[in-house]
């Protein structure tokens, strides 16, 4: 069965074509990449993603950073910090916080780690659809390195304050950070609906073929 793809670009419709691996289709008319196939990808996005759930376990049991000052030292954890602005009455910022690297980071770990499962044992995941659009609806709410940045900068002005010690959490947000962004970004939707369509992959050459 052929199947009939949309640039995103210039709205072309063509038919789609097997690759061989690391090879990317483009448009035939715009050149713009449409898809690609990337070798063992789920396996590859999986290991990514159990890297990342580590650093996300570590980022929450350790501290995020210590502040010594006058020979008293302070420290708090992620979701320490999250309480602690709800205790100043910042609900709102702490919501957002936690949403934003807390829960969404977590789903997106936890849903792609649900669908590819499933996927590598040859079976499709009873709420994957449910799942791949969430997916897609919190990649704009998931902001681990909007958090990073915002705290390295913090903890640049707080240096003449005080002595700043960046806590193992810290690090393992920055690692989280990554392997986040490299799990999503070779989770290849593409490849993914192929193989649950059960289409060949074969070694054609590589290319979108103009639909007639
Ligand atoms: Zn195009």
């Amino acid at each position: 069965m052929k199947t009939l793809l949309a640039c995103p670009h210039c709205d072309l419709l063509q038919y789609e074509t097997s690759l061989p691996p690391q090879a990317t289709a483009r448009c035939a008319r715009c050149a713009a990449p449409l898809y690609r196939r990337v070798k063992s990808g789920h396996e590859r996005t999986l290991a990514y993603v159990a890297a990342a759930a580590v650093c996300f376990v570590l980022a929450n049991v350790f501290p995020l950073v210590a502040l010594e000052a006058s020979g008293q030292r302070n420290s708090t954890t992620l979701l320490g910090a999250i309480a602690d602005l709800l205790g100043q009455d910042m609900e709102l910022v702490a919501g957002l916080v936690f949403v934003t690297i807390w829960l969404a980071p977590l789903l997106q770990l936890a849903g792609l780690a649900y669908v590819l499962l499933a996927r590598l044992q040859a079976r499709r995941a009873a709420a994957e659809i449910v799942v791949l659009r969430l997916l897609a609806a919190i990649r704009p709410w998931s902001m681990v390195e909007v958090f990073v940045l915002g705290t390295l900068v913090a903890l640049a002005k707080l240096v003449h304050m005080a002595q700043v010690v960046p806590g193992v959490a810290l690090w393992s947000l920055a690692g989280l950070m990554g392997l986040l962004a490299a799990a999503l970004n070779t989770f290849d939707e593409h490849a993914y609906w192929r193989t649950a369509a059960g289409a060949d992959a074969g070694d054609a050459p590589a290319g979108a073929v103009r639909a007639e």
